[in-house]
């Protein structure tokens, strides 16, 4: 279970960030995880969820943006998807494809919202 590892690193930094902003809070996170970063979208979800429940982070969304595995093929330069373990050169066959990404863990953005400013 190390996705409640990686809920907890997303949620520490959040907190760091949004500690800079005085008079925002944070609402929506959203991280890449490739497909060779073993993690699994839905426990993640779970983890993350059941992290920031009765915390002030209560309402923040997780937004995961899931990244396929990418070769790219020395002979012709294409680069392309890898769909079921086949890493073939999709454009002209060759076998021998170098990988490209998809083994990403990564924070891709923070969206932010302004306070209503109290004017009680
Ligand atoms: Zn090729």
């Amino acid at each position: 279970m190390h996705e409640v590892g990686i809920a907890n690193a997303i949620l520490e930094a959040v907190r760091l960030e949004s500690a800079r902003y005085a008079t925002a809070r944070p609402r929506r996170v959203s991280v890449r995880i490739g497909e060779l970063a073993a993690v699994d979208p839905d426990s993640l979800r779970f983890c993350f969820e059941a992290l920031i429940q009765d915390t002030e982070l209560s309402d923040l969304e997780l937004e995961i943006e899931f990244c396929p595995r990418r070769q790219r093929c020395p002979t012709c330069g294409a680069e392309f998807t890898v769909v079921d373990y086949d890493f073939r050169c999709a454009r002209c066959g060759e076998e021998k494809t170098d990988f490209v990404s998809g083994d990403q863990l990564e924070l891709a953005s923070l969206e932010m919202e302004e306070y209503e400013p109290s004017t009680a």
